[in-house]
């Protein structure tokens, strides 16, 4: 399919590796020049070097993204953006006794600020164009809280709230905006959660993999190819009335009907 932004420019963040990378890699096949950027400068010049090996530009920030140094930083390289995707690491696990103030206000930086930021930054200059698409990386924990992940369940909701009345302000502006929830994708991220079970089980890493499977209706993991082709539909033409929406990928495993 002709996604038909070829051309076009998009900040796609924490994208040298997992679900970020596999939405620029979406986006760098459908001919989007590209600005990314991750704390690790060694693998983000790899993934910018592989990126442009679909023939369009690539310009990486080595930053953290949820820092208010790093943000403008990003903001500086990318310019007038057609298209952001919103993305950074998630909160640490823990019981709900266990986070203190400044636990919630680091998660509430990372996961819910951060993306508002960024969202307030280019949404006047997509507007004023009158094309602009904004694809937030959130997760499943969003329709079914995961208990694990309090912190992540608090903060990503909070963003989704906020994403429901702003993205219906600016549709009349050509400008979409929608999250995608991830299930389980086969990430560094899923690696080191399924370290978790593996350690609190006593088990080995295919077991630990094979009990979540099971949890899952299609019974494997994603892949950050398959996210990234989702959202790069959601930042094509034929998106436009996608408006507001948070899209589950998670194979079945959030047993709703709706
Ligand atoms: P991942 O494989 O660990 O990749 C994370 C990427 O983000 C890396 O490129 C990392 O590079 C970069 N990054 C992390 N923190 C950053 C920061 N503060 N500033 C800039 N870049 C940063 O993770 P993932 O699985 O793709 O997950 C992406 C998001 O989806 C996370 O918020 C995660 O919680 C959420 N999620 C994932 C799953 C899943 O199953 N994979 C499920 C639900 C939700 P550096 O480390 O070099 O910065």
């Amino acid at each position: 399919m002709d996604l038909g932004i070829k051309g076009k420019k998009a900040l796609v963040c924490a994208a040298s590796k997992g679900l970020g990378y596999g939405c620029a890699g979406q986006l760098a096949e459908a001919g989007v020049d590209l600005v990314i950027c991750a704390r690790t400068d060694g693998p983000l010049q790899e993934a910018a070097d592989r990126l442009r090996g679909f023939g369009v530009k690539v310009t990486a920030v080595a930053c953290d993204i949820t820092t208010q140094e790093g943000q403008a930083e990003v903001l500086a390289a990318a310019g007038d953006v057609d298209i952001l995707v919103t993305n950074a690491g998630g909160p640490p696990p823990g019981l709900w006794s266990d986070w203190d103030r400044d636990d919630f206000i680091k998660a509430l930086d990372a996961n819910m600020l951060t993306p508002i930021t960024l969202m307030k930054a280019v949404l006047p200059g997509m507007m004023e164009r009158g094309w602009g698409r904004i694809v937030n990386i959130t997760s499943q924990s969003v329709k079914a809280p995961i208990p694990a992940l309090g912190l992540s369940n608090a903060a990503r909701t909070g963003l989704t709230g906020y994403v429901a009345g702003t993205a219906r302000q600016v549709a009349g502006k050509g400008v979409t905006i929608n999250n995608l929830l991830p299930g389980i994708h086969d990430t560094d991220r899923a690696t080191s959660l399924d370290g978790g079970v593996m350690k609190a089980k006593g088990i080995s890493r295919d077991e630990a993999r094979a009990q979540r499977f099971a949890t899952i209706p299609a019974g494997r993991y994603g892949t950050a190819e398959e996210f990234g082709a989702a959202c790069a539909f959601l930042c094509s033409q034929n998106a436009g009335f996608i408006v507001g929406q948070n899209i589950l990928l998670d194979g079945g495993a959030t047993n709703a009907t709706i």
